[in-house]
């Protein structure tokens, strides 16, 4: 079956997402945009992930539990995970690889952690604005030993990207795709680092209005996480 996806968005826990960005509000845009595969991929933590996932059900969609992960190099990570427990497990290991300091709501804005009828429960006190301690090439192997599956972020852009900061594709991270923004000029792929390097363009969005109709499609055999990342470990293919 084919399918519309974005799996990139972050929600109102993230310190730069709207606090309009509620995982509700949120899994209604998608909906609304006609996606029907999405993740949440807040910084550095999964703690809304059960809110989307559930709210994203309710509109009938297959949402995927993830992370945008900031590598000790300051390279983020897209991070996706086969079910919610994983995510959670996934979750507690990089809170404890954040930086010791706690948010500061006044200067990065509060980290809301919600449930699936845009009720707050509580705030995030990690900075999760901060860089882990973990480092790019450990992120391929990490993350499958959680079951899941990365892949570098928004890799056309300036900062906090893979070519920003570390300057070329090296095949030895293991990363079986890229992520580009969705305005990625087709020729950074005739670089000779990126020749042949499978991708996909992500949303990114802080913001509901950033949250894109219906832009591009995978092939499955059957909607289940699984085979969103079985898709994603073959290349997109
Ligand atoms: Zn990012
Ligand atoms: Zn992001």
């Amino acid at each position: 079956m084919r399918l519309a996806f974005d799996l990139h968005m972050h929600s109102c826990l993230s310190p730069c997402g709207s606090e309009d960005n509620t995982p509700a509000d949120l899994a209604a845009m998608c909906a609304l945009a006609g996606l029907q595969v999405v993740a949440l991929t807040d910084h550095n933590t999964t703690g809304n992930c059960p809110a989307f996932c559930a709210a994203a059900a309710a509109h009938g969609l297959l949402a995927l539990p993830g992370m945008e992960l900031t590598t000790q190099e300051d390279v983020h990570v897209v991070c996706l995970f086969p079910d919610l427990p994983s995510a959670a497990k996934f979750g507690e290991y990089v809170r404890a690889r954040l930086p010791a300091i706690p948010n500061d709501p006044a200067f990065w804005g509060r980290q809301l952690l919600m449930d699936a009828e845009d009720g707050i429960l509580g705030e995030e006190t990690a900075f999760l604005a901060g860089s882990t301690d973990i480092g790019i090439y450990d992120v391929h192997a990490l993350i499958t030993s959680f079951g899941g599956v990365a892949f570098p972020a928004h890799i056309d852009r300036p900062s906090f990207s893979l070519l920003g900061n570390l300057g070329l594709w090296d095949p030895s991270m293991g990363f079986p795709l890229a992520e580009v923004t969705p305005n990625c000029p087709p020729e950074l792929f005739q670089r000779p680092d990126l020749a042949g390097v499978p991708h996909i363009a992500d949303c990114d969005a802080h913001y509901l209005h950033q949250v894109p109709d219906a832009h591009q499609y995978m092939d499955l055999p059957e909607l289940t996480p699984q085979a969103v990342l079985d898709w994603l470990r073959r290349g997109g293919q």
